[in-house]
């Protein structure tokens, strides 16, 4: 057991982070003064996929508002536990898109490695929230996946994912780059993580050098979903990233009770732009089991993205998207 005065501490910040979790529904809710009515149904849905929230992330929630847009992405919550017709545990088919273990190949030029089942948060929305991660964990698996990469010259970008790839260490992720960088074919590097929106810290100097590696050109998709998520701390590191040369983009999730309203979806993409990072998709909620109290419908959503486009530069403007088994690339319903 770790603790913060131990003697001879040397993790980084962000790991003593990640390793100090809130992960009891009734210690958010005493923190915030918030009532704990609902507790017995709210620990039952976080058997399943247990509550996981970084201190940093719960000082950003406002106290005394149940239903803060925060709150509301971590929190489990009673509805969690009600079977939904349409709602299912793998809702994109993922496993058949699925060549050696740890690899998804879906789309054309581009793969994804699952280089890790763990998160720095537990997202009550997240697709992925049953998902068999003993089958893609690394260790030798990495070796399987570079040995099926350096036989596909045709892919030219390859996209760590999770979980999330930032939970793991300089260390690890240097190994794993190393192993990529050997491969002339691979051209774009693309880190898509959560973990830097939840604790900023993770964007250190160490984790900026490897992406900053004249090797590749490296892209940060950034998964952030409401305007208070993006605190100074985080819009400084991503300003001196974007100044390294890194180009960063946020995919957020469209869902009910967040942001699914025009002034949190402006401010989002505002603030945004203020830390040099672009709105890149606004995605909506993947139909998994657990998470319909989540769900804005597509004609909602459809003139959400009309509005958007009434206020912003199209720059601004995030795909509306989501992904469809089956499809060569995510579906685009407005651009
Ligand atoms: C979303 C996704 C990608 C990347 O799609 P882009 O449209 O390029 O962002 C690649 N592979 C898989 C399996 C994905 O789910
Ligand atoms: S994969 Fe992303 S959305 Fe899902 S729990 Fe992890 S950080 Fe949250």
């Amino acid at each position: 057991m770790i603790t913060q005065d131990a003697p001879g501490w040397e993790l980084p910040d962000w790991r003593r982070q990640q390793a100090d979790l809130i992960t009891d529904p009734a210690e958010l809710l005493s923190m915030l003064g918030l009532a704990a009515d609902a507790l017995p149904e709210q620990l039952a849905a976080a058997r399943d996929f247990p509550l996981r929230v970084p201190r940093a992330y719960a000082a950003l929630m406002t106290p005394g508002d149940p239903d803060d847009p925060l709150l509301r992405q971590v929190m489990s919550v009673p509805e969690e536990l009600l079977e939904q017709p349409g709602y299912t545990a793998d809702p994109l088919d993922e496993s058949d898109h699925t060549p050696v273990p740890g690899l998804l190949h879906k789309y054309h030029g581009r793969a994804l490695l699952v280089v890790t089942g763990a998160c720095a948060v537990h997202c009550r929305y997240c697709f992925r929230r049953h998902f068999p991660y003993q089958t893609h964990l690394s260790g030798k698996r990495w070796e399987q996946a570079l040995a099926w990469l350096s036989e596909r010259p045709d892919i030219n970008e390859v996209i760590l994912s999770g979980g999330d790839p930032l939970t793991l260490n300089n260390r690890r992720l240097g190994q794993l780059l190393e192993g990529l960088a050997a491969l002339p074919h691979l051209v774009r590097l693309r880190v898509h993580s959560r973990t830097p929106v939840v604790i900023p810290e993770r964007l250190d100097d160490g984790l900026l050098a490897l992406m900053a590696d004249p090797r590749w050109r490296s892209v940060l998709v950034l998964h952030a979903n409401h305007p208070r998520e993006l605190s100074p701390s985080l819009l400084e590191r991503t300003r001196q990233w974007q100044r390294a040369g890194i180009t960063l983009l946020n995919q957020s999730v469209l869902l009910a009770g967040v942001n699914d309203d025009l002034e949190t979806l402006v401010r989002l993409s505002e603030r945004l732009h203020e830390g040099g990072i672009m709105p890149y998709y606004l995605h909506l909620l993947d139909k998994v089991q657990g998470a319909a109290h989540f769900a804005v419908s597509d004609d909602q959503a459809r003139g959400l993205h009309h509005q958007l486009r009434g206020r912003l530069p199209g720059f601004l403007v995030p795909r509306l998207s989501r992904e469809e088994p089956g499809e060569a690339a995510k579906t685009v319903l407005a651009g």
